[in-house]
């Protein structure tokens, strides 16, 4: 078997182009734009390449994008500070903070500047009172990750409620509000980690499997029944061709990639599941353009709550 490929990019696309009539609305009701405000601090390349892509996706669907840069040396306050004015301005909708933060920042200032977020501009859904509702089913913004990956599964008409589903990965940003967004359809949902025993026979009862690791190749054959829905949310860089031989083959296009631009990249699932699920998505290509789609998104649904329309 070859599995059927979920298509992150036409998903995305689609989303994006079913945001435009109500971006025009807003416009013509508010006189404005909606806009995101994303705050970048420091020089991490790959945060860097994100918020790239977050912006481009942005302005090309209409939206204004505002990036706000500090320093790798900035203080904590200098971030709170930061967060707090664009919390004021009453023309930011949506607020990102580009994670990670400096180390240097400390331990504990991920979940502080979070929680600083006004959470009527909270697009990521980090706030502790948005977590909440989503937690009780009535959030009106959702995590972008885990929400993009409902919205695939939905568009592509593969069965939730009554299926099995079992979430690898229990982080606050995938796992743990994947897990809660697959409930709220109705699936029964098991969710693996770290310390899980026996995590490939739990990870084969699956209909519905997604891997949110953050460990190149994880998933292989044995972890997923025949004709599985396979829903790959790693994204891993391989820094080495022989890495890149070994999970590719040497004939593979990433080879090919990886020699031309010195890097390449791999999910949390090993290719030769292709070959076992009914169902997967690419890595490029599966949820990273459904991630941003999902952004713009809240960020509409910030700016239109904001003006009280529905
Ligand atoms: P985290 O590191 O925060 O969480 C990883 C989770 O995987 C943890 O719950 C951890 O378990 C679990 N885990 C780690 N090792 C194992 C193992 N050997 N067996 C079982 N479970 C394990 O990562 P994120 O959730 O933030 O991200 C996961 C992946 O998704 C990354 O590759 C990241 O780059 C990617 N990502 C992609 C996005 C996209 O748009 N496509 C968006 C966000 C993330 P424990 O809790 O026990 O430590």
């Amino acid at each position: 078997m070859t599995a059927r490929k979920l298509d992150g990019v036409a998903t995305a696309a689609a989303i994006r182009s079913e945001l435009l009539p109500r971006i025009d609305a807003f416009k013509a009701a508010a006189g404005r734009v909606p806009a995101l405000h994303i705050l970048l601090v420091g020089d991490d390349p790959a945060s860097q390449v994100y918020v790239r892509n977050k912006e481009k996706a942005g302005r090309d669907t209409g939206l204004t994008v505002v990036i706000h840069r500090l320093a790798a040396t900035a203080s904590r306050d200098e971030v709170l500070a930061q967060v707090r004015e664009l919390n004021d301005d009453p023309g930011c909708d949506g607020i990102l903070v580009q994670s990670p933060l400096p180390h240097a920042l400390g331990k504990t200032v991920e979940q502080l500047v979070f929680d600083s977020i006004d959470p009527a501009k909270d697009v990521d859904c980090f706030h502790p009172e948005n977590v909440g509702k989503l937690v009780q089913g009535r959030a009106v913004l959702a995590p972008c990750t885990p929400s993009g990956v409902i919205e695939l599964l939905q568009r592509q008409q593969v069965p939730l409620a009554g299926q099995r589903a079992v979430v690898i990965g229990r982080s606050e940003i995938v796992g743990k509000p994947m897990a809660l967004l697959l409930l709220q359809r109705d699936a029964t949902v098991t969710v693996c980690h770290s310390k899980t025993a026996d995590l490939a026979a739990r990870a084969r009862e699956a209909d519905v499997l997604v891997a949110a690791i953050g460990r190149p190749a994880f998933v292989t054959r044995d972890f997923v029944k025949p004709g599985a829905t396979v829903v790959d949310v790693g994204i891993n860089p391989l820094k080495t061709r022989e890495a890149v031989v070994s999970i590719f083959g040497a004939e593979s296009a990433r080879v090919t990639t990886f020699d031309t631009k010195g890097s390449a990249m791999v999910g949390d699932v090993h290719p030769e599941v292709a070959e076992v699920a009914g169902a997967l998505t690419p890595v490029p290509g599966g949820v990273g353009p459904l991630t941003i789609a999902m952004l713009l998104r809240n960020t509409l649904v910030a700016a239109e709550a904001r003006q009280g329309r529905p």
